[in-house]
């Protein structure tokens, strides 16, 4: 295992691989902007080296003055956490050649599945369904018209670099694709540094089913089950749980299976998450794989009892998965919560600023993990994460009520948060049925 090691991250990932690293053994190092001075993870870490102004370019996304840090401090190994560099195959390609250990996987697997267009192509080979598309990358738009044509509206136009819910545009008609398809064109240009864009049947009513997937450097790839992240906001996850509160026992099987093959086609070290969604019929089709350790994680570590970010590390170390598939089981359902500063009454406007009174909730069942505490500045440079609540209890039933329990509990103030939504959400009768969709926020409120 190492002993030394960077987290070139903040907020509460870097305080989660610090708590692991600590568990461990391992010397953690952690950096921050000058905006996060005072952060609290910096207060757990055995080292801290600052790395330059609060805006993300200058720091968190600075390769060089992370590599610098990573030097300076002398550790064998980066943990990127999620979000940052976390996919950015570069910046593993550095680590490699600086002979520092990047916590995930190789670069070559990052290139290939961080491509859309090309972790499509690379399901179809695994013989895992693809949804209904263009063959690759379309060019221009009178191509994206007849491709439209043949697949049916609605369409999505996506890019192939895409990520974090952005660069989706949906389309109803071929009137609106045309202004739809340049301007998907450039804002992938100019938020991924690649035009590129390809188009796919949009699922309406769909539901996001996806599934944690480890592999060890000596090929055994085991899964951890599957998390039901179907509420989302603007294509971004706002609750989520595990398992699925509506899929058969047949289909969680079929949906594991197929995750595996595709990481064994991608010959993937390390933890993975293939996404899936599943249309109105329960057809499921491949949707991406995320190269890194997940914001929902902790679901599947309440459930199977697995610590996921030790398990990141010991692979990354060189160490060889000690569990067999028969052996990991989903006990009880565990519900998180995303907490952000944002106001809901308010379009979700960010509301940064000085939270001068935290309580955070307890009890059998209940878990925070958040960077936040009284007196804390949350900083308007970085997303609006201030926390994540997690329950876990022996029912469906249970884990709602435990959750409403703990999220009337939790008090932050005077910033808004989204802790009234998530209130709402999880009285409302359809959540409590199970049955939403991704546009069920959106349609709801
Ligand atoms: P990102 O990498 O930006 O997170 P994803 O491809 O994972 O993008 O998609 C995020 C969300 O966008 C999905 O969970 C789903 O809600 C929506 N989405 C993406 N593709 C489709 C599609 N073809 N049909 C319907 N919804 C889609």
């Amino acid at each position: 295992m190492f002993s030394r090691l960077l987290i070139a991250n903040r907020g509460e990932i870097a305080l989660r691989v610090i708590r692991a690293c600590r568990e461990l053994g391992i010397v953690s190092v952690a950096v921050y902007s000058q905006a996060d001075r005072d952060a609290y993870y910096l207060t757990q870490a055995d080292e801290r080296i600052c790395i330059g102004p609060g805006e993300a370019s200058e720091s968190y996304l600075n390769i060089p003055r992370i590599i610098s840090a990573a030097e300076i401090s002398n550790v064998e190994a980066i943990h990127p956490g999620y979000g940052f560099l976390a996919e950015n195959d570069h910046f593993a390609d550095i680590c490699a050649e600086c002979k520092i250990q990047f916590v995930g996987p190789r670069p070559q697997s990052m290139r290939l599945l961080g491509d859309k267009v090309k972790a499509r192509a690379l399901a179809q080979q695994a013989k895992v369904a693809i949804i209904p598309g263009s063959q690759g990358v379309v060019p221009d738009v009178e191509s994206a018209t007849i491709c439209a044509q043949e697949i049916g509206y609605p369409v999505i136009i996506k890019a192939a670099a895409g990520g974090g819910g952005r660069g989706m545009r949906i389309v109803h008609n071929e009137i609106n694709l045309r202004s739809a398809f340049h301007n998907a064109q450039s804002e992938a240009a100019s938020a991924f540094k690649n035009s590129a864009v390809f188009l796919e049947k949009y699922l309406d009513q769909a539901r996001h089913v996806e599934v944690q997937v480890a592999a060890d450097n000596v090929g055994n790839i085991i899964h951890l089950w599957e998390r039901d992240c179907s509420l989302q906001r603007r294509h971004q996850k706002v609750i989520e749980e595990s398992p699925s509160p509506v899929i058969s026992n047949n289909l969680r099987a079929e949906l594991c299976k197929a995750a595996i093959r595709l990481i064994k086609e991608a010959e993937y070290v390390n933890l993975g998450t293939v996404e899936f969604l599943l249309d109105k019929d329960d057809k499921y089709y491949f949707s991406e794989v995320n190269t890194r350790i997940q914001v929902e994680h902790p679901i599947t570590e309440m459930v199977t009892g697995i610590d996921m970010v030790k398990w990141q590390l010991r692979i990354a170390a060189g160490e060889n998965i000690n569990k067999r598939q028969k052996d990991i089981h989903q006990q009880g359902v565990a519900i998180e919560c995303r907490i952000n500063a944002e106001d809901p009454e308010n379009d979700f406007k960010p509301s940064p600023g000085r939270i001068e009174r935290f309580v955070a909730p307890g009890g059998l069942g209940v878990r925070l993990d958040s960077h936040a505490y009284a007196g804390y500045e949350i900083s308007p440079h970085y997303d609006s994460l201030i926390g994540k609540l997690i329950v876990h209890k022996k029912t469906r039933a249970e884990a709602i009520a435990c959750m409403k329990r703990a999220l009337r509990e939790f008090e932050i103030s005077p910033i808004k948060t989204t802790i009234p939504l998530c209130l709402e959400i999880l009285s409302h009768p359809q959540y409590v049925k199970g049955n939403v969709d991704t546009g069920f926020i959106e349609r709801t409120w």
